[in-house]
């Protein structure tokens, strides 16, 4: 039988550990992780902020349970310490620092440790009110500082995933927020020309944008935060959602290929340069599913996707990973922002040339209620019109034509084939033709 170990035991890790446990009934598994909880959806803990989750326990997953259901073996609070390749062993420490080092010999092993979230030194910050949200224990202490001090303002610095739904959850817990990027827009997976709209409904919603315009430093105990253009703001407490970078130190250390954008290089079997050594989630790079070129993509779904490669291929199924399309989807309160492959700005820098169209349109008819506005953005092949991107702001429906949109690229469907879309009519939910066919007859007008 194989013995197995899989070190980080959330997203890539507890998944691969229940993938590998449904099509080996014999293997060793285990499964390590520094921090003390596995399988938990941090997915979830923006909305345990906002009070939208009642209870903790609905994003955890205990770790006796999960040891149970699977059949293997869970070190919590354990961090694996150094991979021994040619030995084919790791050395792993307990964090109760009373026991020493110890070591495990593996036939294969798997990495998934993730990221980690940057958290910049900056001038005047105070440790004791300002946070990252990464993990569960950050999680509690974003919420005991809230219970604990009841602050009325909150900064929170990078208006990306996790910026954006903080605003949100903060609010919800009666929080005035001031969101400041230093880029020029909100929400980057879309074109600033969608997310003008996301910007309009954050004003509307009270929270003050500071836009093109960085953090340099605290004063006042951490409570005024000033700004690269001089300007300050006051806040009780600053979340930083600056971005993460894959925790590739084990990786480094043991010699595995690390790829250009920094995380670690692996097949299309997700096999690192060391064939007995798998790796997968946010730590690994894998190519575009469009252009090729490998990048870093820190999201839910390719990890679990991963995980399914990763168990196929112990159990000698060779089923290659086909890339990445870095669909990603989130609400900003009432709306929906979402966007599949490329903005115009990564295509260009790949060197693509292509067009672009952009439909304002209604979620459904305008007679039933709750129809809202809906904008939907393509970038398509200049010639054959190859759909390349596509891009979702909008309140009801939304996601259902991000979904469309993402399995159109996926089957490199064009513009021509979007008029053909049989989507599903009736009042409540579209038009009886549907946004995304009225796009595909603009785009097509593009090209002829
Ligand atoms: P993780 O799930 O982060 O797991 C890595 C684990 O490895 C960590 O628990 C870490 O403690 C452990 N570890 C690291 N080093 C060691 C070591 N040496 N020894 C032992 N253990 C170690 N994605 C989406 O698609 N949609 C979302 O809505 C979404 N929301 C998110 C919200 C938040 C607040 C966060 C933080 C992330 C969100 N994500 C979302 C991203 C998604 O959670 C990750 O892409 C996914 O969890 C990646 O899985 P992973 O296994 O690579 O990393």
């Amino acid at each position: 039988k194989k013995k197995i170990v899989i070190v980080g035991g959330v997203g890539g890790g507890a998944t691969v550990a229940a993938q590998i446990r449904r099509t080996d009934k014999e293997a060793e598994i285990h499964l390590f992780e520094k921090g003390g909880y596995v399988s938990f959806s941090n997915c979830g803990m923006p909305y345990y902020l906002g009070g939208v989750l009642e209870s903790r326990e609905d994003i955890l997953y205990p770790a006796e349970e999960f040891e149970e259901n699977f059949n293997l073996h869970v070190h919590t609070e354990t961090e694996v310490t150094r991979v021994l390749r040619e030995q084919k062993q790791i050395t792993f420490q307990k964090q109760d620092s009373a026991t020493q080092e110890e070591t495990l010999s593996y036939d294969k092993l798997i990495l998934s440790p993730g990221a980690y979230a940057l958290c910049p030194q900056i001038d005047g910050m105070a440790k004791a009110r300002t946070f990252t949200l990464h993990t569960i224990p950050d999680m509690d202490a974003i919420d005991q500082f809230i219970e604990k001090h009841q602050p009325a303002t909150a900064a929170v610095i990078g208006a990306g995933f996790i910026g954006l739904e903080m605003v949100e959850n903060l609010k919800a817990r009666g929080l005035h927020c001031t969101l400041i990027d230093r880029g020029e827009q909100v929400a980057k997976l879309v074109d600033k020309d969608m997310a003008d709209h996301v910007a309009d409904h954050l004003t509307e919603k009270d929270v003050s944008l500071k836009l093109h315009d960085g953090l340099s430093s605290f004063s006042n105990e951490g409570k005024k935060l000033h700004l690269a253009s001089g300007k300050t703001v006051d806040a009780d407490m600053t979340i930083l959602s600056v971005g993460v970078r894959p925790n590739t130190q084990l990786a480094v250390h043991s010699g595995l290929k690390i790829g250009n954008t920094g995380a670690i290089a692996v097949n299309q079997f997700m096999q690192t340069s060391d064939p007995d050594i798998y790796a997968l989630g946010d730590v690994v790079e894998t190519p575009d599913s469009i252009t090729g070129v490998e990048q870093n993509v820190a999201l839910a779904w390719p990890a679990h996707r991963q995980a399914f490669i990763i168990a196929s291929h112990l159990t000698n199924k060779k089923i290659p990973y086909q890339g990445t399309m870095g669909t990603g989807i989130l609400k900003v309160f009432d709306l929906t922002v979402g966007s599949t492959g490329h903005t115009s700005t990564t295509l260009k820098q790949e060197g693509y040339t292509f067009k672009e169209a952009i439909l304002q349109a209604s979620s459904n008819v305008g007679y039933y209620p709750g129809s809202d506005r809906l904008w939907i953005k393509i970038l398509f092949e200049a010639e054959t019109g190859l759909i390349y991107s596509g891009q979702v702001v909008g309140y009801a429906g939304a996601d259902k034509r991000l979904a469309v949109l993402a399995t159109a690229i996926k089957g490199k469907l064009t513009v021509y084939d979007l008029q053909e879309l049989e989507i599903g009519y009736a009042p409540p939910f579209s038009n009886s033709k549907d946004p995304l066919n009225i796009l595909g007859y603009k785009a097509a007008s593009l090209i002829t």
